[in-house]
């Protein structure tokens, strides 16, 4: 009531005082001002403006009042009631604000962030680097043969010509699946291939000459794994059968092997050697990729990749021995051919600096990323 009026008894109702009346009204706009998020705003909502919040009373002893008192004290509690209900509406509008504008940083999406976090993997470079040497022939009109690593005795030894007690057949530590004597009579046992040259031998029997074959795959000796050896390594060799091939064809075929490979001013030398399945049988060189052979006699010049020499010894080849052809099924007097092999894991090992050959089959990323992903 604005004044006291004097006509009347008035009742003196204790929360309808002017005064009281300001102080629910300023309790009420500091509750607002003072709740930091809408949860606490609604508790200070109920509290405030709730049917049984202090203004709310105030308004209900309204009713006790003389009718010439009635008019005043509404207004006054209506206009205290309207202040707090606008400044309520501010408060929300303002925390929904807030909550919104939070909302908008803290679940925010960033598009430029990688999308997968499955770490992209990379092919194995044993596998890349067989399949660039396979293309390397694919590309001269080879084609890809390949053959079971687990293997009859037959086709990986008599078939290439290491008779029984052939020693060659004893250099290389072969394991045996199912040995001779544990089959009848004069069987040929099973073997994990020590070589991919069996598939050479399978593939003459398959078809007719001419034959161009390149054949990439895994083979097998009983060495330990150290930084040098490995039990499981991989082999590429090729098989070509024709009519008047002879050893040119196949220095110009290495030749360009290494050209492709290593880039065109390479080229390769053979050394005599023996293999029972070629004849005449060469070692393979080719010149040193590193110092293209300026590292000889230049002590100011040493070369580590070839230690100096001018060469890396690649692989073995020859002329396919007449005896296998025969073995084969292929006429000897009609057709002559040539053959070479050599492993990936060395040839890995030269052009990529690879120290120690346990890496390549350890299976760790970390070797294997460098790589890329070449395909
Ligand atoms: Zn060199």
């Amino acid at each position: 009531m604005s004044a006291p009026n004097k006509s009347y008894d008035p009742v003196e109702v204790e929360a309808l005082k002017p005064e009281e009346i300001e102080r629910m009204r300023d309790e009420a706009l500091a509750a607002f001002a003072a709740a930091g998020d809408l949860d606490a705003l609604a508790h200070a909502k109920t509290a405030h403006t709730g049917g049984t919040s202090p203004l709310a009373l105030a308004n209900r002893e309204i009713g006790a009042l003389p009718p010439q008192a009635k008019a005043a004290a509404g207004k006054l509690v209506g206009q205290a009631r309207g202040i707090v209900s606008k400044a309520l509406a501010a408060r929300q509008t303002e925390l929904e604000a807030e909550r919104d504008a939070r909302v908008l940083v803290e679940e925010a999406v960033d598009v430029t962030l990688p999308y997968d976090r499955v770490p992209a993997g990379a092919r194995h470079p044993l596998t890349t680097l067989m399949e660039r040497v396979s293309d390397v022939f694919v590309s001269m009109g080879y084609e890809v043969a390949e053959g079971p690593e687990v293997e009859a005795e037959w086709f990986n030894f008599d078939a290439l010509n290491f008779v029984p007690d052939h020693p060659a057949r004893q250099m290389q530590d072969t394991f045996f699946v199912q040995g001779p004597e544990g089959t009848t009579g004069d069987e040929s046992g099973v073997v994990l291939r020590t070589h991919t040259s069996p598939v050479q031998a399978r593939t003459l029997i398959d078809r007719e000459p001419p034959v161009y074959v390149v054949c990439p795959g895994r083979v097998y000796r009983t060495d330990e794994l150290d930084a040098t050896h490995t039990p499981v390594f991989h082999q590429i060799e090729l098989l070509a059968v024709d009519e008047g091939l002879t050893m040119a064809d196949l220095k110009g075929t290495l030749d360009h092997m290494v050209q492709a490979l290593f880039g065109p001013d390479m080229k390769t030398r053979l050394r005599p050697n023996f293999f029972p399945f070629t004849e005449p049988s060469a070692e393979m060189d080719m010149l040193c990729y590193v110092c293209r052979g300026e590292s000889v006699g230049n002590p100011d010049r040493p070369c580590r990749t070839c230690g100096s020499e001018g060469w890396i010894e690649l692989g073995g080849c020859g002329m396919v021995n007449p005896k296998v052809l025969v073995a084969c099924g292929v006429d000897p007097e009609k057709y002559s051919g040539f053959a070479f092999g050599f492993g990936i894991e060395r040839m890995l090992m030269f052009r990529h600096n690879v120290d120690d050959m346990r890496d390549m089959v350890e299976g760790d990323v970390r070797f294997t990323r460098p790589f890329g992903m070449e395909i």
